[in-house]
């Protein structure tokens, strides 16, 4: 999901756009498996049907356009992996929660820290209901159907999640055979869902089992205002029907197309193994596209041989694959077709450079129906970009958005970490790597201000920054709310959600490639990738695997900057250069008397001593004297740097000279000296900005003079202004 940056635009109504200034806007044939009651059957997921997954779903839905429903049948067949013998079945029924007020997506939006007020109107509801639910063998599991609310704050009334209860228990390696029959009302669209006119964009939709965790039971939290989903890879196949003139757009690969002339419907039936969604959209209004990305096109022998060189890897292993590039977009944005191909390119170019090989075969963009709202979204070979009225290339839209909506099938999509529980596994590390596919093939972007639509930059010649730059100027203030690691409906406030789980995690994986070096972290992304494409990774597991490829200890830097709320700003509290006292004041003891030493006899002193070195004077550069260079620096936050990784500090002298010296960072404060013949012009601490996550960049350098601007200044200039900005903004929530 993209969490979209302030929007001038909405200055038309300035309270409502401070307010949402920082608004997340977010982001089988079962048949086959003949019997198909297969209690102690110990069939192999893939045995005979050429299915991969030890969960298979076929689905047949129609549109109903002039009701705006779906009815619909769906097929399942689940497999117990586990050693565990479970009695029961948790399952997503999503778009409950546009059912009525008791949900908990409703209730969560009208409470208080939230900006996010979602109102149904009138008439717009929607809801899934089933209505049959058989065993294959005919054994009805309707009357044990109940919804249940497990999480906490609990929100009674719920009907998110519904629990059904088996005949008996399904044993570890069995297999249980689902027949449901359900039927939804498409609401007018909401988070992302729903339908507008004759457009419609159809995703969480259908009744989807949770995910079975050995030793704990159905992980099955509730629809959240602030959070994402969870499911288990399974293979796919859906017949979609729908009026004769709708152009359709799927997760997977198109198998056929079937035409009703009499009733002018048509069914498209798509299939795809290992995903763990499935979404959809009709309208009669796309424009479709077909492109191919072509590997050996894409990508040069010499660029495959760097990135194997960069990953330790061997050529072979980094080779891509062709794509099927589908594009469903507006006939108005027929001018930007060229776009959006372009930026799909180099997402599946650089994220199959750097994190592996896309395995599927298809990719699915749609620029959205008008006025669906669905756009920056992601789903399994499928996902939702989305278009200004006026595009600009500085703004990087629609690139952006589609860069890290494709980049999604990655982290959420491949890696598939459970977004409720740890949502920037998902949001943070694909936010980091969006960046780093636009800084390289696009360079620094402008940040996306608008006014109705026209980009401000057309006026005003807006700062340009790199994502990294921007995310970080969003994430600063935040810390104080909720730690990044924070189950996704428990943040303070959907805007804490977003600028955590987005900006502030991606602002502290960049801190960790500076500390780490550029190559290492390329291969900590890689491996963890790599090791987990098709399970369900946590955070401990990318911890595991920093600490694996780097061979050090980095757990400190997730306590501090993910686990916490602890905020980091490490910085210089005073500069001081003094002359060196050759001679000192007061009453001595020489010789058995007492003798002062007054300042006249100092100056005396200093006078001779000078004409006794040179004559001439001092040379130029060489002023004969010594200068005591004081400088402190403290640890405004409480967060530490790890002692492995002291921190920098660099002074600057007015004769050119320069000292570099390092500090642990463990005490509140430390004071150094330095002895030189020049005063001292500037210091800096952290000279190579390693720790992008430091809160306040203003104090990291101190200038004895108030000349020319340093090259800190300089740097830090951009961050200032959106930091200024946003700081204004984030007061408000
Ligand atoms: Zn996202």
């Amino acid at each position: 999901m993209i969490m979209d940056r302030p929007d001038l635009k909405r200055l038309k109504n300035p309270g409502g756009f401070l307010r949402r200034a920082v608004q997340v806007v977010l982001c089988l044939a079962v048949s086959a498996v003949a019997g198909v009651m297969t209690f102690g059957a110990q069939e192999t997921a893939s045995q005979g049907t050429g299915w991969t997954s030890p969960l298979r779903y076929e689905i047949w839905v129609e549109l109903d356009n002039a009701r705006k429903m779906l009815w619909a049948r769906e097929d399942i067949v689940w497999q117990n992996t586990t050693q565990d013998t479970v009695p029961d079945m948790l399952f997503h029924l999503y778009w409950n929660a546009f059912k009525n007020e008791k949900s908990t997506v409703l209730q969560e939006s009208k409470q208080g820290s939230n900006l996010r007020g979602i109102e149904v109107k009138d008439g717009d509801w929607g809801w899934i209901d089933v209505v049959s639910l058989k065993l294959a063998d005919g054994r009805d599991l309707l009357p044990t159907k109940e919804f249940v609310t497990r999480d906490e704050p609990a929100h009674e009334g719920d009907q998110t999640v519904m629990r059904i209860v088996f005949p008996e228990p399904v044993k570890p390696g069995e297999s249980v055979s689902l027949k449901l029959e359900f039927e939804s009302k498409v609401p007018r669209t909401i988070l992302r869902s729903g339908y507008y006119q004759d457009s419609y964009f159809i995703g969480q939709w259908f009744p989807k089992p949770g995910v079975y965790q050995e030793g704990v039971g159905w992980n099955c939290h509730e629809y959240h205002l602030s959070s994402e989903f969870f499911a288990d890879f399974a293979d796919f196949k859906v017949h979609i029907t729908v009026p004769e003139d709708f152009v359709v757009g799927s997760s997977g690969k198109l198998t056929s197309v079937t035409k009703d002339e009499a009733n002018k419907k048509a069914t498209y039936t798509y299939e795809q193994s290992r995903i763990h969604d499935f979404a959809w959209t009709a309208s009669p209004n796309f424009i479709k596209v077909e492109r191919d990305f072509i590997a050996a096109q894409e990508v040069t022998p010499q660029e495959y041989e760097d990135t194997a060189r960069m990953l330790g890897l061997a050529v072979d292993e980094v080779k891509l694959s062709d794509v099927k590039m589908t594009l469903l977009i507006q006939k108005q944005h027929r001018s930007q077709i060229d776009r959006h191909f372009k930026a799909l390119r180099t997402a599946l170019k650089y994220y199959g450079l750097w994190y592996g090989p896309y395995p599927y075969e298809t990719v699915t963009m749609v620029d959205p129906p008008y006025r669906t709202d669905s756009g920056g979204m992601e789903y399994p070979t499928l996902f939702t970009a989305g278009t200004a009225y006026f595009p600009t290339k500085d703004v990087l839209s629609p690139e952006g958005v589609i860069v890290h909506e494709f980049g999604h099938g990655y982290w959420y999509g491949l890696a598939a970490n459970n977004e409720f529980e740890e949502a920037w596994l998902d949001e943070g590390i694909n936010t980091y790597s969006t960046g780093k596919v636009l800084a390289k093939a696009y360079g620094p972007g402008a940040m996306g201000f608008g006014f109705n639509g026209i980009p401000l930059n057309w006026f005003i010649p807006f700062p340009k920054g790199y994502d990294h730059e921007q995310n970080r100027a969003a994430a600063i203030n935040i810390v104080e709310y909720d730690p990044v690691l924070t189950p996704s409906w428990k943040f303070y406030s959907d805007a804490s959600y977003g600028l955590n789980v987005y900006m502030r995690a991606a602002t502290g994986l960049v801190t960790l490639e500076r500390l780490l070096g550029q190559e290492t972290m390329a291969r900590v992304m890689r491996t963890f990738h790599t090791r987990f494409r098709f399970k369900h990774p946590t955070s401990g597991d990318f911890i595991a695997v920093v600490n694996d490829v780097t061979g050090k200890e980095m757990s400190w830097f997730f306590k501090e900057l993910f686990l916490d709320t602890l905020n980091f700003d490490y910085g210089i509290a005073s500069l001081r250069s003094e002359e060196k006292q050759k001679h000192i004041r007061g009453v001595f003891d020489v010789e058995g008397k007492k003798e002062e030493m007054t300042g006249k006899k100092i100056k005396e002193l200093e006078e001779k001593e000078s004409s006794e070195k040179g004559g001439g004077g001092p040379k130029s550069g060489d002023t004969g004297k010594t200068y005591v260079t004081s400088l402190t620096l403290r640890r405004f936050g409480e967060a530490r740097v790890g002692k492995e990784a002291p921190l920098k500090v660099l002074v600057v002298f007015e004769d050119g000279t320069e000292e570099s010296r390092v500090w642990d960072g463990q005490a509140r404060w430390i004071k150094m000296d330095f002895e030189k013949t020049a005063k001292a012009r500037y210091a800096v601490v952290d000279p190579e900005t390693v720790w992008l996550i430091d809160s306040n960049l203003a104090n990291n350098s101190y200038r004895l003079k108030a000349v020319r601007s340093g090259v800190w200044h300089l740097a830090a200039k951009l961050l200032f202004s959106v930091q200024n900005f946003l700081q204004a903004v984030s007061g408000l929530m």
